[in-house]
């Protein structure tokens, strides 16, 4: 990790390959980012258990296949520290003295969590671990000094609930020992799903990976969410809501084409199977490499453990010495 760099604290839960929300959403970002920036990536294994703890399996086999997508989309392990959360104690201690300082009317008000507990329908038994994982996600940024946090707009109350821990424990210390931090969202903070419902997410089931053969791209793309009054060709239709339209401006290179299209949809005269030949065209192309790449490494496991192992042990070093000045700070005994 280079000295004096800003830096950005990032990451995702291992529940399962990531996707094309991934990609615009934040892995693209990374690849720049890692070139400017001292950069994190955690793995957030410990978040991911919050809410499949009784499926451990799931999370643990997720692990490498996340290691294998930043690598495939063009993260440098020799540019970004790569880590898993359950391999940093230091978090889970941290973690510990934050949550005295977090009530629990509060955590409930947290917007993503009120939707997730809500949308993940865990009835009456919302796990306790799941309820804190924002506290547990405020020790991981703290932790790394992270003054730049890429996110999606679903973490965006993570970051201001972080802020105030971090105004808390600076006032029992009496002085600045951890650093506020800032979210950067990228231009696609929430890409929906193909069905148009939902955010596109490994737990809902409704992933364009970035693993993804060719006929799941293509089956995908088919299955997109259009106009449901465009019936005839010639009939004008309506972009706005429209998932094909949405996911050509994301994707597309050519956005003059894009431009084009979209008058001739609305003006009438243009198909919806034309413009999903287009995107899907335009899917095949993006993803291809990526899945080539990705299918190489995931064959060499020792590989991929040997990178997480090694920027895990850089992320050790730096998580105990701020657990250490946390404590220090609080005063408590050394023995
Ligand atoms: P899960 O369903 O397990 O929560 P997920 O697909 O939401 O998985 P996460 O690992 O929770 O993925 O998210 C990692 C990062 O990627 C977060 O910063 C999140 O905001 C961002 N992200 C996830 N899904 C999308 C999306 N559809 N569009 C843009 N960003 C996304
Ligand atoms: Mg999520």
């Amino acid at each position: 990790m280079l000295q004096n760099r800003q830096q950005i604290l990032t990451g995702d839960r291992p529940t399962g390959c990531l996707h094309l929300g991934h990609y615009a959403g934040s892995l693209q970002q990374r690849v720049v980012l890692q070139n400017e920036y001292s950069q994190t990536i955690l793995i957030a294994d410990l978040q991911a258990l919050t809410d499949n703890g009784f499926n451990p399996g799931k999370v643990s086999e997720n692990v490498l296949n996340l290691v294998a997508d930043y690598l495939a989309v063009g993260i440098d392990p020799r540019k970004s520290t790569i880590c898993l959360q359950s391999a940093l104690p230091a978090l889970s201690e941290l973690t510990m003295y934050y949550l005295n300082l977090v009530s629990v009317s509060r955590l409930y008000r947290n917007p993503t969590v009120k939707n997730e507990i809500e949308s993940k329908s865990f009835g009456g038994s919302v796990p306790a671990g799941f309820l804190t994982y924002p506290v547990s996600q405020a020790a991981d940024i703290t932790a790394f000094k992270g003054e730049l946090v890429p996110v999606g707009d679903d973490q965006l109350p993570m970051i201001e609930q972080t802020n105030e821990i971090v105004r808390k424990v600076n006032r029992i210390c009496g002085k600045a020992i951890l650093l506020e931090s800032k979210p950067l969202l990228s231009n696609v903070p929430r890409l929906k799903a193909p069905d148009g419902k939902n955010k596109m997410s490994k737990s809902m089931n409704n992933c364009i990976f970035l693993g993804a053969d060719e006929k799941s791209i293509s089956a995908a793309v088919k299955s997109m969410y259009t106009d449901p009054l465009h019936i005839r060709v010639e009939d004008p239709g309506c972009i706005e809501g429209n998932i094909v339209f949405e996911y050509l401006d994301v994707f597309h290179p050519d956005k003059q084409l894009v431009f084009r299209l979209k008058e001739q949809y609305q003006t009438g005269g243009l198909a919806d199977s034309k413009v999903k030949n287009i995107l899907n065209e335009c899917l095949q192309e993006l993803i291809k490499p990526i899945r080539i790449k990705r299918d190489e490494l995931i064959n060499d496991k020792a590989e991929l453990l040997s990178i997480l192992g090694q920027g895990t042990a850089k992320a050790n070093e730096i998580t105990y010495k701020t657990l250490s000045e946390v404590k220090q700070g609080f005063g408590l005994m050394n023995v």
